[in-house]
């Protein structure tokens, strides 16, 4: 660009204009921001989230503890004891413990579970003031699970025609 022309340009305020034509062009579209906290934007089903153990309809747990998930964690993050459960003798966990400052959000944990007991559900809000805070044991995420199981299932619904 000539001198000439920038020097007309910068006389007529032609950038100036431009931008406020480019203002005025977004100003009658449909807006892309939200109102976060009070709008959420869409989430997919496979978003992985905060973790949550699932318990069948009749409240029994699914977990069976067979330790496929503390396994395959690359971030070693999960710890598992288990043994006999009083009543009726079937393997359960007796610890099921998530350091969640380890994880890393992979997912493994709930691809390599057999009934899918422990899922990323679609919880991101769940940021604390301390670290302890983020050490879950079995009761955080059985209560996680009970909380948000009706999210939960209807996202592995969507998602079983690929699985
Ligand atoms: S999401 Fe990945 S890193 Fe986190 S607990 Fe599961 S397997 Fe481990
Ligand atoms: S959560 Fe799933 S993979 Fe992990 S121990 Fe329980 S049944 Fe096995």
């Amino acid at each position: 660009m000539s001198v000439l022309t920038r020097g007309i340009r910068t006389f007529l305020l032609g950038e100036l204009l431009a931008g406020m034509w480019l203002t005025l062009k977004y100003f009658f579209k449909p807006k892309v921001t939200i109102n976060y906290p009070h709008e959420k934007g869409f989430l997919s089903p496979r978003f992985r989230g905060e973790h949550a153990l699932r318990r069948y309809p009749s409240g029994e747990e699914r977990c069976i503890a067979c330790k496929l998930c503390e396994a395959i964690c690359p971030a070693q993050a999960i710890v598992i004891e288990a043994g006999p459960r009083e009543n009726d003798g079937s393997r359960r966990t007796t610890r099921y413990d998530i350091d969640m400052t380890k994880c890393i959000y992979c997912g493994f944990c709930q691809e390599a579970c057999p009934v899918d007991a422990i899922v990323e559900g679609p919880n991101f809000e769940f940021a604390t003031e301390t670290r302890e805070e983020l050490m879950y044991n079995k009761d955080k995420l059985l209560d996680n699970g009970d909380r948000w199981e009706s999210e939960i299932a209807a996202n592995i619904e969507m998602d079983t025609p690929y699985r």
